[in-house]
């Protein structure tokens, strides 16, 4: 059978579109909707059975948004006007039910094929499509690539010696079980205290017999002043959504608030104090990227947001020797450069006569037994093992899918000792691979839907641009994304985010790259790069 034969019978075989998207969170389905509306063939292929992203996979007790509800949603009008969250900080469940109704209204669904997880992608240089091999065998062929795998896709669990002969139910909280897992009456572990660990620590704490948390870092939680929200304030709030949406798109990011225009070492101690007060009351992530400009790469006006979270959280604290634990005198990373999580009452937990707290950097896990954790102190009885020990992020999404662009080299092998994507969207020897919510954009710095909509949009004109003038290939080339880097590298050095062993940085991962992996200059910012890059032809792009 000769070259031609071949291709026909595979062609025969082989789904022919213009656009794949893999995930379907809020950018994929951003993506399906625009893309669509433009008369494109595309599809998105999706992991999970149903839509939302992080929001189907995370389903463990307490899982909620660090996100204010109105924030977390699309800003489509005809969208917002007819939901409501009923809380300002949604549950997992809300947050569901929010994409489903999402999916009704748009009709989003018959183009997504569920239960289909990506396993291999290769492009062909010759057509300039990629190939696309799935979980359920099937292969499918399309023009562009588009991966919206998010920056929690890919769970991470440490080597725990022993995990396996653990006689009890455990579960990483982003692989938490579908139909769910009381944990009432049970002796709980929970390893991790991120924002999973936080979350699901509360709820255990007020049904389980025992719940043990086993931390490593604290978290210095900011408080999340939930509320409730009855039908008048959510139409009050809705007054407000035209120009919170509008403004979202032009802050660093991508709420409705900027920090403050002045630095903590600008004012006085009284106005300091003041200000700081003022945004606790706020509440949510407001003292973290909505108090003072200098906050995150001033080390004196960071000691000082310490010192005031350290006040304010030691208070709450009976035993003096777990709020040490819990909020230590001296910070064991600056303020902020690890992301604060929102919390209801878990520092208030500690009070309780149900809940301990092991400190693994004095105890270390020495392993998981039958019964439960052996420590360098005891063993810990345990029913049930709850591991919030957070992702690989931002990355590990991308390089778990094997991805071969024109030298054959897979994107994980180009990525070995660091990322190099132009724009955090595209990357040279991978033509027509776009991505989204990825490494070196503001992903972890910006509210996801913001994101998703303002880089998604990017996309669209990008590939609408192709599509009129017949062309048929895009690719970042080698100088634009090196300068990117350098670029991505130089802000971060300005601020004190290289100082924590964050996720951020890859720090949290046994052999992973120690590298900044958002763009920590500001969603806006970013945004006039990438649009600057539009006006100019698509500098840095190779096309045609
Ligand atoms: C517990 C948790 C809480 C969060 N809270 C907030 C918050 O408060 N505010 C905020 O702004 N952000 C938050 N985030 C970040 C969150 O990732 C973004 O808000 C948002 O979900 C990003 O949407 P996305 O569409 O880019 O990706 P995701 O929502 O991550 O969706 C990616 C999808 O891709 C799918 N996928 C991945 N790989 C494959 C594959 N190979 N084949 C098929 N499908 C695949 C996954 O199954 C997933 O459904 C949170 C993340 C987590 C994990």
């Amino acid at each position: 059978m000769g070259m031609t034969d071949a291709k026909r019978t595979n062609s025969a075989k082989t789904e022919e579109l213009d656009v794949i998207i893999v995930g379907a969170g809020f950018a994929g389905l951003y993506l399906l909707d625009r893309l669509r509306g433009l008369g494109m063939a595309v599809q998105v292929f999706e992991a999970g059975e149903g839509p939302g992203g992080v929001w189907y996979w995370n389903c463990y007790p307490g899982a909620r948004v660090d996100s204010p509800g109105p924030m977390y949603q699309f800003s489509r009008d005809d969208l917002w006007r007819d939901w409501k969250f009923s809380e300002l900080y949604p549950s997992w469940q809300e947050i569901r039910e929010y994409f489903h109704y999402v999916d009704k209204k748009l009709g989003l669904s018959r183009d997504i094929r569920f239960g289909r997880r990506v396993n291999e992608a290769e492009f062909d240089p010759v057509s300039n499509r990629w190939t696309v091999r799935s979980s359920d065998g099937s292969v499918t062929n399309a023009r562009y690539f588009v991966l919206c795998t998010g920056l929690g896709s890919k769970p991470y669990i440490p080597e725990l010696p022993g995990l396996s002969d653990f006689a009890g139910e455990h579960h990483h909280t982003a692989l938490w079980p579908q139909q769910g897992l009381d944990l009432a009456g049970k002796r709980v572990g929970v390893i991790g205290t991120g924002a999973s660990g936080v979350q699901v620590a509360q709820e255990a704490a007020a049904v389980a017999t025992h719940l043990t948390v086993f931390q490593r870092t604290p978290n210095l939680a900011l408080p999340m002043r939930q509320r409730k929200l009855d039908d008048d304030t959510i139409r009050r709030m809705k007054e407000d959504y035209p120009r919170a949406y509008q403004k979202r798109r032009t802050t660093f990011g991508g709420f409705d608030y900027e920090p403050i225009e002045k630095s903590a070492s600008e004012v006085s101690e009284d106005e300091r104090r003041a200000t700081f007060e003022r945004i606790w009351e706020i509440g949510g992530l407001a003292p973290w990227v909505g108090s003072f400009n200098d906050l995150l790469a001033n080390e004196q006006s960071n000691r000082a947001a310490y010192d005031f979270w350290r006040d304010k959280t030691r208070v709450r604290i009976k035993d003096p020797a777990l709020a040490e634990m819990l909020a230590p005198t001296e910070p064991i990373h600056p303020y902020g450069t690890k992301r604060p999580s929102l919390e209801q009452n878990f520092f208030d937990i500690f009070n309780r006569p149900n809940v301990s707290l092991v400190d693994l950097r004095k105890t270390p896990i020495e392993r998981v037994t039958r019964g439960g954790i052996k420590t360098a102190a005891g063993e810990h009885d345990l029913d049930v093992l709850v591991l919030a020990t957070g992702f690989d992020a931002v990355t590990g999404g991308l390089t778990s899918i094997d991805i071969r662009g024109t030298g054959g080299r897979t994107l994980k092998e180009k990525w070995a000792k660091g990322v190099q994507a132009h724009l955090g969207m595209a990357a040279a020897g991978f033509p027509n691979l776009l991505f989204v919510y990825g490494p070196q954009s503001p992903n972890a710095f910006a509210n996801g839907p913001t994101c998703a909509e303002l880089q998604g949009d990017w996309i669209v004109q990008l590939l609408n641009h192709l599509r009129q003038r017949n062309f048929t290939r895009v690719e970042a080339t080698v100088p634009a994304e090196e300068a990117w880097r350098a670029q991505v590298i130089e802000i971060a050095s300005g601020t004190l985010f290289p100082r924590a062993d964050s996720w951020y940085v890859g720090a949290n991962v046994p052999g992973k790259p120690r590298e900044m992996l958002s763009f920590a200059g500001g969603l806006s910012t970013y945004m006039a790069k990438c649009n600057e890059s539009a006006e100019r032809g698509y500098e840095g792009f190779t096309i045609g």
